[in-house]
This record gives C-alpha cells, structure tokens and sequence, in this order.
C-alpha cells in the first residue's frame, strides 16, 4: 500500500472521537445507541474502502468530523425508517395483492382507531355483565345482509377453508371437479390446503368438464363433503361444462352429504347491475341452498384481512367448537374493521361510495378521464419540455383474482422523458417517497387514475418535477 494510504487511513477518526464531536450540537440525540454505532461504523468503512479501492483518494472533506456526521444521521435515518410503506398505486388494479389488497374507508378507519387504542368489549357481553364471544360483532350483521342462518370469521379465506375441511371432512374424501384445483397465489392450492386439513382429495371430471354424473359415480361410503371452488384467478373458455351450484346441491341433498363453497371473492354486490360483469353472490350461493360458503374479507368485500364462514346453524356449530378456530382466530382490529365495513352494507348506495375497492371498481369512466386530463397538465406544466404525456384508452382489471376476465375502460397516461428510458423512469418513481407503482408498455410510463387517491396527483407532480430536476 501507498504511504499516502496509509497516512489516510491513520487519519480516520474513531467511533468515540465522532460522539464526541456530535455531542456539541446534541446532533446524535435522537438515535438510539442500537442505530447509531452500527451507522457510525459503516461511515468509517465506507470512507476506509474509499480509500483503498480508489485511484484518486477521496478529498479531505471528508474527512470532516462534520461531513461523517451527516453521513451517520443519514444512514440512521434510513435504519430507523419503516419498512412497510404507503405507496401510490398507478397500476390501475384495484385489489392488488402485492400493495395491499382493500384499502378502508375512512368511517372504518376511525372505528378502528378508537377499538384498537381503548379497551372494548370484545369479548364480553354489556347486557349480562359476563364473558361473551368475539364473533358476536359480525355475527348478526353478516347474517342480516347475506341471508345465512349462522357466521363465523377468522383470520383470512384460506383459514377458512381449512377450518371447514378440517371440521366438516377430516378422514373423509372431498369431492372437487378437475377445473377448479386453483392455486391461487402465495402457495395457497386447493390440494395441499386439502391434505393439511386431513381430508382427502377426490378429483371428477376433465379440466374442462365435470358432469353431475362424475360426482354421482364418485360419491360413495368414504365421502364426507362435497366441494365447490369459485375459479376467481382463470377461466377456462370454449367447450366446457361445470355443474352449477344448485344442482350440486340437490346431489348432496340426494346423498345426504354436505355442500360447501369457497367463493374466493365473495361478493355481496351483484356487479352486473352497474355495468360490470356477473361474478356470483354470496347471497345467491346461500339461497342455492350451500351449506357453507367461505370468502376474503379484503378482496371484492372492500374490508380488513379475513376469512368469512356462512352457512347452517348446525355446521357453523361444528365449525366454531373446532380447537383450530383458536389459532386461526380474527384480531380484534381486523373485528374492528370487518364490523365498520359491514355496516356500510346496509345501503348499497352508500357501500359503492364508502368502500374504496367498490368506489374504484364502479368509477365512472367521466371521472377518470377527467383525472387524466387534471393530471397530464400539472405534468405538462412541470415537464421544462422534456415530458411527452399522451392520453391512452387501457384498461384497469380488478385483481386479486376478483373478476378475471374483467377489463375496465380507463383513460390512463403514457409518459415519456426526453433522454431516458421508461425502465429509467419506472425506477425512480419506485424509489420516490412514497413510492409510485406503475407499468412499462411499449416504452412509456403508463398511469392508471382509476387506482390514485386524493393526494396522489400532488405526489406524482412533485416526483416528475424532483426527476426532471436531478436531471436523470
Ligand atoms: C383468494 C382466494 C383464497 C384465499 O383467500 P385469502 O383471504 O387470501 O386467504 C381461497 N380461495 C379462493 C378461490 C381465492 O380466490
């Protein structure tokens, strides 16, 4: 190594020396011991290895017990900085599973806020003054707007289907058509949720087809449920047969076997009457006559996380005395916000306007084209001339394996930056704060307005402003 190396690094200061110096100004203050010594330990790395991998040394700047300390209160910052971030999502997928699915409304958030900061009764009873249970506060709700005779919730839809194997076919062969083996993501698949259940698998049918006489042939002294699976995530088109629920029903009710449904989306809003298309209800499952029908509370339901259990007063019964309920058991901030959400279901009206994954679905194409347009001039007038923002007729999609085949008509922006690329571009709005989610098409930045919230617009202004002034 060089002498003038050498003499640099004997230049550096130590850990005590940085404190010390910092302690003046009180400018560590605020940084636990935990934070700060590992920070003031990768500064002086970071300038030891400046030193030894450089050609040109770094400049005595440096080396300023000043320069290290801004060093080190940056570094902190980013340590003690949350890792679970609010984000801007542009995509233009309403329940995006990698962005958190449901947003909720703000009533909910305010019911939310007040159970999860004070004591409640979760799981006592006011009226007899002794321990009551916790499923008591969506119980009557869920029943009332689906039309079930008993609910039951827990931690989220594959908890729920698990539960109801587990209880309902333990020992027993379920009864599923080819077609509707789903994975759905996230290593959640009907088969591998079957055998942890205990329960065992009976396939019918082709992928394509399934006919009520392949479960008719099927059923027999092993079987103990018979099993229907909403495909939320595909769709399988072109010569196919499925067995519709209700004539499910009346094989089981021939075979004195039970019927259950995993609805995956459940819904309790018939979509086609605002222009979307069909995907079934959990109501019109129920009066099919299902036994049990189970679906997320984050996806089209537009709640917190959770699993829904509706069906018969006996099942439910069986469902709510199995041990696992306890390690599958609701939180009482999701019961908090599943309660609100429900609430808002009373008026269909006021649900479509309250819950953001309803209100985003159902947005009017006016309003969103109306969003672009606001949009592509606050960008216009940030761009110095370097943005290109064309106006494109896309389409948003419902995501989280709601409404497959859905494509919604949006009015989204293709934004192009003079001298760099859409990747380019892409990246730095991911790094942005908060991050901005979009997509690359045909090399632009594509913008959907139907998934951006009322503060948005201003956070993408200032993101393209801030990228067009660092000159990237
Ligand atoms: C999403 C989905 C699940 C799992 O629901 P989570 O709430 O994510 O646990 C199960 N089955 C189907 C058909 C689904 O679409």
């Amino acid at each position: 190594m060089d002498e003038n190396k050498q003499a640099l690094l004997k230049q550096l200061p130590g850990v005590d020396r940085i404190i010390e110096f910092a302690a003046d100004g009180q400018q560590f203050d605020c940084i636990p011991k935990s934070v700060l010594i590992p920070a003031i330990r990768d500064a002086i790395d970071l300038l030891r290895r400046q030193i030894l991998e450089s050609k040109t040394p770094p400049d005595s700047h440096c080396f300023s017990l000043e320069s290290l300390v801004t060093v080190v209160k940056e570094q902190a910052a980013r340590s003690m900085a949350l890792r679970l971030r609010r984000t801007v999502n542009t995509t233009g997928v309403v329940v995006h599973t990698n962005l958190g699915r449901s947003l909720l409304s703000p009533a909910v958030m305010e019911h939310l806020t007040t159970i999860s900061s004070r004591y409640s009764n979760l799981e006592f009873d006011l009226k007899e003054g002794r321990r009551g249970s916790r499923y008591s506060a969506v119980e009557g709700i869920l029943c009332e707007l689906s039309g079930a005779q008993a609910a039951m919730v827990v931690n989220n839809n594959a908890a729920a289907v698990l539960l109801c194997l587990d209880t309902l076919a333990a020992g027993h062969e379920v009864i599923v058509s080819r077609g509707e083996l789903v994975e759905i993501g996230g290593a959640f698949r009907i088969p591998d949720v079957m055998a942890k259940s205990g329960a065992i698998l009976k396939e019918v049918g082709t992928t394509n087809r399934t006919h009520p006489r392949d479960y008719e042939n099927a059923i027999g002294e092993q079987t103990g449920l018979l099993l229907k699976v909403h495909t939320s995530n595909y769709s399988i088109v072109g010569f196919t047969t499925a067995v519709s629920l209700p004539d499910l029903v009346s094989i089981g009710q021939r075979h004195n076997l039970p019927v259950m449904e995993d609805l995956g989306s459940g819904t309790l809003v018939d979509f086609s009457k605002y222009g979307l298309i069909k995907e079934p209800t959990v109501q019109e499952s129920l009066a099919a006559g299902v036994d049990v029908v189970t679906f997320s509370g984050d996806k089209l339901l537009g709640g917190p996380q959770a699993g829904v259990i509706l069906g018969g007063k006996r099942h439910i019964g069986r469902i709510k005395a199995n041990p696992l309920t306890r390690a599958l058991r609701i939180d009482k901030m999701t019961l908090a916000a599943l309660e609100a959400t429900l609430q808002l279901y009373r008026d269909e009206h006021q649900a479509l306007h309250q819950i953001p994954t309803l209100r985003m679905l159902t947005l009017p194409l006016t309003v969103i084209q109306g969003r672009a347009a606001e949009l592509k001039s606050r960008l216009e007038r940030v761009s110095g001339g370097r943005l290109t923002v064309e106006l494109l007729d896309l389409s948003s999609k419902a995501g989280g394996g709601s409404l497959p085949l859905l494509d919604l008509p949006s009015r989204c922006l293709g934004v192009t930056v003079e001298g760099t690329s859409a990747n380019a571009v892409e990246l730095w709005m991911r790094n942005s704060s908060p991050p901005i989610i979009g997509r690359i098409e045909n090399d632009r930045f594509i913008m959907d307005p139907r998934t951006l919230q009322e503060e948005d617009l201003d956070i993408i202004e200032k993101a393209f402003a801030d990228m067009l002034a660092d000159g990237t």
